[in-house]
């Protein structure tokens, strides 16, 4: 199938793209990388009248340090992440997490806000953001909002940006010198969307983790946060008995739900398996 008719437009101020996104209403939508949404388009299943592609927009592009935070702009490409050695050094798990995504034809025009604006809870950027305490850098016509990446996603595919609202950049802290950082994902081939990943950070201190992070990606609705297994793993020292009650926490912790092709079961189980090699990662 081809997608239906529509209007295009290449603004190259924000502000003429919010002010066309909220002329156009519900008829209008935006297009960055295109790698998500033209699929949608050919098959029909968003029709929109007016695309207003933001890729020329400099006010979405680039990836710096601005205090004590990296600010990556929404139109970086899943490629510049990957390449990037300011993402290297101030955010390993981004960079680790790249190459997981589809592959580097993909790489080279998805972008990073296009993804997290999609919210698919399969996709790799969204689960990294949670971990990383991101915080979502928004305009509309109001003007600019900052949002948790922990009050950002919603449910499937829903996240709290409104119609007329574009994500502009998010601001993530800087890694401390003590952190430790695990990605790894289940996929039956690479470049595949994961069956369950995980994306997980820590302070370490000999063999005792603290200020853990877990976040659970293709197992639930949204990406998921492992609170009650953080905190028990959360300033004692790791041993393969701390390691087992952990695994046995997040199987209960997590409700997971099945996809068309793997059971809820199996999920449950990957998740355990997924948090005993990242505890052994991290404490390696
Ligand atoms: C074969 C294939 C395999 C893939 N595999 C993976 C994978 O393994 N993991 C993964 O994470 N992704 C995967 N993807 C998706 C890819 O990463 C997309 O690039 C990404 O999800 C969306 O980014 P985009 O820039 O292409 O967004 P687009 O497709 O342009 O837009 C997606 C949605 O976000 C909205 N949007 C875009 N930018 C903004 C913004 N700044 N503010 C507000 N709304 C915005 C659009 O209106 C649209 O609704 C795959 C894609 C393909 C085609």
């Amino acid at each position: 199938m081809k997608a239906a008719a529509f209007d295009y437009i290449k603004p190259k101020a924000l502000s003429d793209a919010l002010s066309l996104l909220e002329q156009g209403g519900d008829d209008a939508q935006l297009i960055a990388g295109g790698q998500t949404l033209l699929a949608t388009l050919n098959m029909r299943l968003s029709e929109p009248g007016i695309l207003i592609d933001i890729t020329d927009i400099e006010e979405l592009k680039g990836i710096s340090v601005v205090g004590e935070k990296l600010r990556n702009g929404a139109l970086v490409t899943h490629t510049e992440i990957e390449d990037s050695d300011l993402v290297a050094k101030h955010a390993p798990l981004l960079k680790a997490a790249a190459p997981h995504i589809a592959h580097r034809a993909i790489r080279n025009l998805g972008t990073w806000g296009g993804s997290l604006a999609y919210g698919d809870p399969a996709a790799e950027w969204p689960a990294c953001s949670l971990t990383l305490q991101a915080t979502m850098v928004i305009h509309g016509p109001k003007g600019e909002r900052k949002i948790a990446a922990q009050e950002f996603f919603i449910d499937l595919y829903t996240t709290s940006l409104e119609p007329d609202e574009i994500l502009v950049a998010t601001e993530i802290p800087l890694a401390s010198s003590d952190q430790v950082f695990y990605f790894h994902e289940l996929a039956r081939r690479h470049g595949d969307y994961a069956v369950a990943g995980l994306a997980a950070v820590a302070q370490k201190k000999g063999n005792v983790l603290s200020n853990c992070i877990f976040t659970f990606f293709s197992v639930s609705s949204t990406p998921v946060m492992a609170a009650a297994t953080q905190g028990i793993v959360n300033g004692k020292a790791l041993n393969e008995q701390l390691i087992a009650q952990a695994v046995s926490t997040v199987r209960e912790e997590i409700d997971a739900i099945a996809d068309i092709t793997n059971s809820a079961e199996a999920k449950t189980h990957l998740i355990g398996v997924l948090l005993e090699r990242g505890l052994k990662h991290l404490i390696a």
